[in-house]
């Protein structure tokens, strides 16, 4: 059965948190704000239960959304729904997470990520001890700040080994990795190269637009969230009528929700059915022949040291 996978993206525009590099920062919502958010996402939902398409959900809201009452309402209701395949949802883990009980917990996944600055690990693996009674699989997640690496050296060591534990490389900061870092980084993910670089991918042909597209709070629906063309509106559009396969129109593309859908890069290897949730399907056991990418011509970041 061919699921389509929809990223949903609504108004939202707040964080609890105070990441250094990221927009929404310490931003708050006003409660209309927050009103008209929890409007759009259960206006999806509607959609989603009306429409009785096999599909897989995830959130990836601007902001952190799942401590708010009303999403996890609303995850709980996609979980039920007998053709929504997954439902998962991008979060920091700093919310209450106990009322997800009330889901069917193995359609619910979540990709959490861990902010060494803004929490510390004892409370953050708490969050993960709950996910794992509840029965919620998850995956973890760091981004590869040098500075972070005695931290995510640590979260590694606690984690449970059938835990996958994901590193985002921060390509906006130029960072360069020495031999060493690499290394290190190998042994802590052994897919994180594909995140290394901006894949050039202007003419690569991409499952988004045809397997897969994005939605956001006013049902305009995009192919990724990286390209700005709208194909159509879920509201007021047949949208499935609309998808195609296409080719990316865009330079390059470096971020794991959108270049997972490359053809070329056939990282359903790795993913397979937990391609939302990060997961790779037969984690810990690794597919070696899928942890060195192509090499790209975009920004080195690696020394040329063969490591
Ligand atoms: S937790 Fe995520 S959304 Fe919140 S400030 Fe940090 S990076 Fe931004
Ligand atoms: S390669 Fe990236 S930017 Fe291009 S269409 Fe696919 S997801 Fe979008």
């Amino acid at each position: 059965m061919n699921v389509t996978r929809i990223l949903y993206r609504g108004s939202l525009s707040s964080c609890n948190y105070a990441c250094g590099y990221c927009p929404f920062a310490k931003t708050t919502n006003t409660r209309a704000e927050l009103d008209r958010d929890w409007q759009q996402l259960d206006r999806f939902v509607d959609w989603v239960e009306a429409s009785q398409r096999p599909v897989g959900v995830l959130i990836t809201p601007w902001g952190e959304a799942i401590i708010h009452r009303y999403c996890r309402e609303a995850m709980i209701r996609l979980s039920w729904m007998d053709h929504v395949h997954r439902v998962v949802i991008q979060t920091n883990l700093s919310g209450h997470l106990d009322d997800l009980s009330e889901a069917r917990v193995d359609r619910m996944a979540i990709w959490a990520t861990f902010h060494p600055d803004e929490t510390d690990l004892p409370r953050f693996l708490k969050r993960c001890q709950t996910l794992d009674d509840l029965g919620i699989r998850f995956s973890v997640g760091v981004v590869g700040f040098k500075e972070h690496f005695d931290a995510i050296a640590n979260l590694r060591s606690r984690l449970g080994s059938d835990i996958y534990l994901w590193v985002n490389v921060p390509k906006s900061s130029n960072i360069q990795y020495s031999a060493d870092d690499v290394h290190f980084l190998q042994s802590v993910d052994p897919y994180f190269r594909w995140n290394a670089h901006r894949w050039p991918s202007l003419g690569k042909p991409c499952q988004t637009g045809w397997s897969s597209f994005t939605v956001d709070g006013e049902g305009e629906a995009r192919r990724c969230h990286f390209v700005d063309d709208v194909i159509g509106n879920i509201y007021q559009d047949n949208i499935w009528a609309s998808l195609q396969r296409r080719d990316c129109p865009n330079a390059t593309c470096g971020c794991h929700i959108g270049y997972v859908h490359r053809d070329d890069f056939e990282l359903d290897r790795v993913y397979g059915g937990n391609l939302l949730e990060r997961i790779p399907n037969h984690w810990p056991d690794v597919d070696s022949t899928m942890t060195h990418p192509p090499s790209p011509h975009g920004l080195p970041i690696f020394p040329h040291s063969g490591d």
